[in-house]
C-alpha cells in the first residue's frame, strides 16, 4: 500500500477506495462471480465495473476489510500494480454493493470502431507535481475530461471543459477547436485517472504530439505531499454519498459554486427534493431556510401538491 495516498484521519474507522486496471480478463462473468464472494465476506459496499479490459471500483468499508481488499487484489498478478487512493472516512459512503459486467469498465461512449487501448496508445504521465510544473508552462491547453456537473463543482484553474456527451464527440470537438489547440502542450485530467487513459490516447490519434494526462487524477493530486492540490479550484465531484471532497489545502484554495438563490458561494451540492426532479443544485443555507431544497417553484409547487394530495 502507498501510504502517501491516504488522507490522515485519527479516529476514522472506515476507509473508501478507489481504483482501475486497464488489463485483459479472460472471462469476466466468471471473476464478476468470484469478486462478489469476496466483497461480500469482508462487508464492502460500493461500485465495481468488470470487463474484458479492466476494473474500476470505488468502495467503502471498515479499515481491516479495506485493507484485506487491497491485499487480495495485489496478490493477483493482474492487478498487482493497482493502485487505490485511500480516503479515511467515518461510515459506509455507499448504501449497498453493486458489481456488474460491461464492455466498457467506464462508460465513454466508444465502440469497436473507435475503441483506444490504453496500453497502447496514451498521452504521457505526469506525476503531481510534474503536472503542476507543466501547467505554470507557456502554450498549454488545460482539457477537464469530466461531466460538466463534475467541473462545475469544481476544476483547475484556467482548465476548459468540453462540452461534449460522450467521448466519441470529442474528434469532431477537436477538430471545431484545431485553431485553439494546435501546437499547444495538452493536458487532460479527471477524477482518479481513468478517463483520461483513453482521452488522452484518442488525442494522441488525432495527431496532437505533445499530450499530458494526470496520473492517478484530481484524487492523488489533492493527496500529493508537495503540490496538496494547488491550483485545483472548488470541490472534487465523486460518485458516492459525499459528492465532493476536498482537493486544495494551499493558500489557493476557493469556492467556485455559487447559490442559486442569492448568489453567495456555496460548496456542496443538494439534491431538488422534488423526486421527479432530483437534479444536484447548489442552494445556501439561509435560501435554504428560505425557499426549501428545490431548484424552482414548479419543483416546489409540485412537492406541495403531492404532499397535500398524500
Ligand atoms: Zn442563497
Ligand atoms: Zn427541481
Amino acid at each position: 500500500m502507498k501510504s502517501e495516498l491516504t488522507s490522515p484521519a485519527d479516529s476514522a474507522t472506515f476507509q473508501v477506495l478507489l481504483y482501475y486496471r486497464y488489463v485483459r480478463i479472460d472471462n469476466p462473468e466468471a471473476y464478476m462471480t468470484e469478486h462478489r464472494i469476496l466483497c461480500r465476506e469482508l462487508g464492502l459496499r460500493g461500485r465495481i465495473i468488470i470487463g474484458e479490459e479492466g476494473i474500476n471500483g470505488t468502495v467503502s468499508g471498515t479499515n481491516e476489510a479495506t485493507n484485506a481488499y487491497i491485499a487480495t487484489m495485489h496478490a493477483d498478478p493482474r492487478f498487482a500494480e493497482m493502485e487505490f487512493k485511500i480516503d479515511a472516512s467515518d461510515d459506509h459512503v455507499f448504501p449497498k454493493m453493486s458489481i456488474k459486467v460491461r464492455d466498457e469498465i467506464v462508460r465513454l461512449g466508444l465502440d469497436a470502431t473507435t475503441d483506444i487501448d490504453p496500453n497502447r496508445l496514451t498521452g504521457k504521465r505526469l506525476s503531481p507535481a510534474q503536472f503542476y510544473q507543466k501547467m505554470q508552462e507557456e502554450e498549454v491547453v488545460i482539457i477537464d475530461g469530466r461531466n460538466d456537473y463534475e467541473a462545475e463543482l469544481g476544476k483547475f484553474k484556467n482548465a476548459i471543459c468540453p462540452t461534449v456527451e460522450n467521448f466519441r464527440e470529442f474528434p469532431d470537438w477537436l477538430r471545431e477547436n484545431a485553431e485553439k489547440l494546435k501546437g499547444k502542450k495538452i493536458l487532460t485530467y479527471c477524477t482518479g485517472g481513468i478517463r483520461c487513459e483513453k482521452l488522452s490516447g484518442l488525442i494522441k490519434g488525432e495527431g496532437f504530439d505533445e499530450v499530458y494526462q494526470l496520473d492517478g487524477g484530481i484524487v492523488k493530486y489533492g493527496k500529493d505531499p508537495e503540490v496538496q492540490g494547488r491550483d485545483f479550484e472548488g470541490l472534487c465531484y465523486v460518485f458516492d454519498e459525499r459528492v465532493g471532497v476536498e482537493v486544495n489545502r494551499t493558500e489557493t484554495r476557493k469556492v467556485i459554486s455559487h447559490c442559486r438563490y442569492c448568489g453567495v458561494e456555496e460548496p456542496h451540492y443538494g439534491n431538488c427534493k422534488w423526486p421527479d426532479c432530483n437534479e444536484q443544485i447548489f442552494v445556501c443555507p439561509d435560501c435554504r431556510a428560505e425557499h426549501g431544497l428545490f431548484c424552482s417553484s414548479a419543483c416546489k409547487d409540485g412537492f406541495a401538491k403531492r404532499e397535500a394530495e398524500g
